[in-house]
């Protein structure tokens, strides 16, 4: 872990978030500036910089994170599918539009109209 990194501080909860999952490996909670009705955070509590920073042996904890979602999104106001859905994005890099570096995806959904943008507001 990164002793400076907002992320991990919130995974060893010194600071607060709205926390909606917590398990051995990952920590989800609501971004403090939603760019949608709903707009929720996916970690992995050890310290990960970016997608860019992870490798072949990563693809198992990276497909567990990956599995969390749909129901992530559907436990917190998502709208069912067909009609209802998520966005997952993942900004990787400074021009991917990554403000912090941790690996996080957001997960953003709920009814419309909300951003069309592909990346949250940054
Ligand atoms: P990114 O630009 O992809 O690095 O996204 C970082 C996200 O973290 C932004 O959507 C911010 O609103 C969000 N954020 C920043 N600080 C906090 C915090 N303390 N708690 C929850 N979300 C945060
Ligand atoms: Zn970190």
């Amino acid at each position: 872990m990164s002793h400076d990194c907002l992320f991990c501080k919130i995974a060893r909860h010194e600071i607060p978030a709205r926390i909606v999952h917590e398990d051995d490996e990952f920590l989800a909670f609501h971004d403090i500036n939603p760019a949608a009705p709903v707009h929720l955070l996916l970690i992995p509590k050890h310290h990960v910089a970016s997608l860019a920073d992870t490798a072949p042996q990563d693809g198992a904890w990276l497909a567990r994170m990956l599995q969390l979602v749909p129901a992530l999104a559907a436990d917190n106001g998502c709208n069912p599918l067909p009609e209802g859905g998520f966005r997952l994005v993942a900004n990787t890099g400074a021009e991917g539009g990554q403000e912090i570096d941790h690996l996080h995806f957001h997960i953003l959904g709920g009814s419309r109209p909300w951003s069309k943008r592909a990346a949250p507001a940054a």
